[in-house]
């Protein structure tokens, strides 16, 4: 059966400052050790072949959604091309290899078509016995933050983390909701449930109520937030973010990389770059 994620519309967050915890302070330290080494890019004219990326000509159905066609493209192919570069080499291989298939898809629109779907999802990842397609609405572009999030979905599919090594990091007796939408189909992001996040009560542990619906929900937002907010944003002061944001990339790390091929990926050096600033911060 396949398995779905998506990327919410819209996600804000501003949070109250919370002391860096020990735990961040090691992974410092670890990923100091590996900074000031740049990202090689790989010089490739058109990079949309190496990365399977294909237009929807036609409509069609995929996962409970109904995918548009998109009119034309380009501009299009060319924004998911350059944001997919960013990754060090050998990411997208790992997960072709792990999940027997990636597929970027470029279409006109995202449609729900069954109760508990989300209406117009801006991009939709889903996993099946023939590996991963990750499909992404061009009407209003295609943003690094998107390809970020869904992305990480597509990791997922090929790390398979365990639901209890995840819950360890959560708020003790915690549970993710199973679902996208209430039982009156409200988006989950509109939901009356903060707890937990900065908005809410408790010491935060989620960037905002939609990270609480599934664990490749919550790990895809970290790191979509991480890229998206950088140093300054005050939810990543919080230490059970920051220890889930360093676990995460220490899953990817020996998930994807076994043989330590990579040099510093960018989600490490903005984590480095996030740790930094809070020592700096620090009384
Ligand atoms: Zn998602």
């Amino acid at each position: 059966m396949a398995r779905v994620f998506f990327n919410k519309r819209t996600g804000r967050a501003s949070e109250p400052w919370v002391t860096l915890c020990l735990a961040a302070a090691v992974m410092l330290t670890l990923l100091t050790a590996r900074a000031g080494r740049a990202a090689q890019l790989p010089a490739l004219a058109d990079a949309a072949e190496l990365f399977d990326v294909k237009t929807a000509a036609a409509e069609m159905r995929l996962g409970g959604y109904r995918v548009l066609p998109l009119l034309g493209d380009g501009d299009e192919k060319s924004a998911l091309t350059d944001a997919l570069l960013q990754y060090p080499d050998g990411f997208f291989e790992a997960i072709r290899t792990r999940t027997g298939g990636l597929t970027f898809l470029l279409c006109g629109g995202i449609r729900g078509e069954r109760p508990g779907c989300r209406a117009a999802p801006s991009a939709l990842t889903v996993s099946g016995s023939s590996g991963v397609t990750l499909v992404f609405d061009c009407s209003e572009g295609v943003s690094f933050y998107t390809v970020c999030h869904e992305v990480c979905h597509a990791a997922d599919a090929a790390l398979q983390v365990p639901d209890a090594e995840w819950a360890a990091l959560q708020p003790p007796g915690f549970r993710f909701s199973g679902r996208y939408t209430d039982e009156n189909g409200r988006p989950a992001e509109d939901g009356d449930d903060l707890s937990f996040t900065p908005q809410g009560e408790g010491e935060p542990y989620f960037v905002n109520a939609y990270a609480k619906t599934f664990p490749a929900e919550d790990r895809a937002v970290l790191f979509e937030t991480l890229m998206r907010a950088g140093p300054g944003a005050g939810y990543l002061h919080s230490p059970h973010i920051i220890k889930k944001l360093a676990a995460y990339c220490a899953l990817l790390r020996a998930g994807l990389d076994p043989d330590g091929r990579w040099e510093q990926p960018f989600w490490e050096a903005r984590l480095c770059e996030v740790l930094k600033a809070q020592q700096a911060c620090r009384p």
